[in-house]
């Protein structure tokens, strides 16, 4: 069995994925050729933004938000310590200082009352400028924007969307990356919706930073790329890249359909566990009302998460553990200083977390296998 299972999604494309790398071949314009203007005119629609602005990472679509804001030395930006490392690693990179906060218990997103307090107390210790957050939509489903918004405004703070995981995600009727003024999507392959090497991008409805954001792509160009007016870095999403993305977006809404389908039949077998054992041994996620997630990954919490993955390992199911240490606590941000216990939740969600293969070509019988494993011991 497999994690996530790309070439059952290949075999359903794969002429038209051959022929639409055959037309960049034919054309020969690799860089910015115009699968890359057309694709973005399509990711704008798809997530109802006015402008996307591709690139080549998921990294480097956070980078050149960042970047977009000229955000550096001296400034605090608020992120969650629960995410892959790129989040906060984009932050470092610019000169600026992660300033970390704790999540919910419950959405793993950032806890929107002690991002609060963390601004609060950045402004009261008078040492950084708070500049901006940074959510991230966890597992593929959205933050609680209704309610950094406001904090952002108070605050005069920018949102940057960290929709590495969630492009499509909807919450309160928009869809991600579209909940923020820049949200940033990665395309990596194992990505919701992924291409065949790295790739990005950025949405926003703001010109201004649109055009910024394109500046910085490429070099910090101005009229032309010869003509540079910031500093910026080689961002481009290949043209192959592109053309590949292109033929996979006509599946994708389908495959949200379908990853919400494996959510559900995993939610019920679970269910279904815990009332047999008569107390709650795998804690499923929830999806708040208002809230469609695109299901990065299924991810579960067991007290005795190692003896259950060593099982599934037995039975050839694979899983995963997203992250087997919140930020905080990793060597590279030891220049922070924080010790353990600063993020209670976040650090005991890093211990009794697991993620369960999730793609959309599982089937009902297959989950209640995966389920009945689980409940074996
Ligand atoms: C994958 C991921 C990134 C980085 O994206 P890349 O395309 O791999 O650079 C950033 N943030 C989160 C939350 C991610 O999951």
């Amino acid at each position: 069995m497999q994690f996530v299972d790309l070439a059952t999604q290949q075999q359903r494309i794969r002429p038209q994925l051959e022929a639409a790398m055959q037309r960049v071949m034919d054309h020969g314009k690799y860089i910015l050729g115009p699968e890359v203007f057309e694709l973005e005119k399509q990711l704008a629609a798809f997530a109802g933004s006015r402008q996307c602005i591709s690139c080549s990472s998921g990294t480097d679509a956070l980078l050149m938000g960042l970047m977009a804001w000229d955000v550096g030395p001296g400034d605090a930006v608020f992120t969650t310590p629960f995410s892959f490392f790129a989040t906060a690693e984009v932050i470092v990179l610019t000169g600026a200082t992660p300033v970390f906060v704790d999540i919910d218990p419950v959405s793993y997103n950032i806890d929107p009352d002690s991002l609060a307090e963390a601004i609060e107390q950045v402004r009261q210790d008078g040492k950084l400028t708070p500049r901006g957050i940074i959510p991230v939509d966890l597992f593929g489903l959205a933050a609680d924007y209704d309610r950094i918004q406001p904090l952002a405004a108070a605050h005069d703070l920018f949102v940057l969307q960290d929709a590495a995981q969630s492009f499509g995600a909807e919450y309160n009727g928009k869809k991600a990356p579209a909940h923020a003024p820049i949200g940033a999507t990665s395309f990596f392959p194992a990505k919701p919706l992924g291409c065949y090497g790295d790739g990005g991008a950025c949405f926003t409805d703001d010109e201004a930073l649109a055009d910024q954001l394109r500046s910085v792509r490429v070099h910090g160009q101005g009229v032309d790329k010869y003509t540079n007016v910031r500093i910026g870095i080689n961002g481009r999403l290949d043209t192959l890249q592109a053309a590949v993305l292109l033929e996979k977006l006509t599946l994708y809404p389908e495959e949200v359909e379908q990853r919400n389908q494996v959510a559900a039949w995993y939610t019920e077998a679970i269910a279904e566990l815990n009332r047999e054992a008569g107390t709650e041994r795998i804690l499923a996620p929830t999806v708040p009302d208002g809230s469609r997630s695109v299901w990065a990954q299924y991810t579960v919490q067991a007290e005795d998460r190692e003896s259950i993955r060593s099982r599934l390992q037995e039975a050839g199911i694979p899983s995963a553990v997203y992250y087997t240490q919140p930020m905080h606590l990793l060597e590279a941000m030891a220049h922070l200083e924080y010790q353990p216990g600063a993020f209670p939740v976040a650090e005991r969600a890093s211990e009794r977390v697991f993620s369960l293969p999730m793609h959309p070509y599982l089937d009902q019988e297959t989950i209640a296998g995966i389920v009945r494993v689980m409940g074996d011991g």
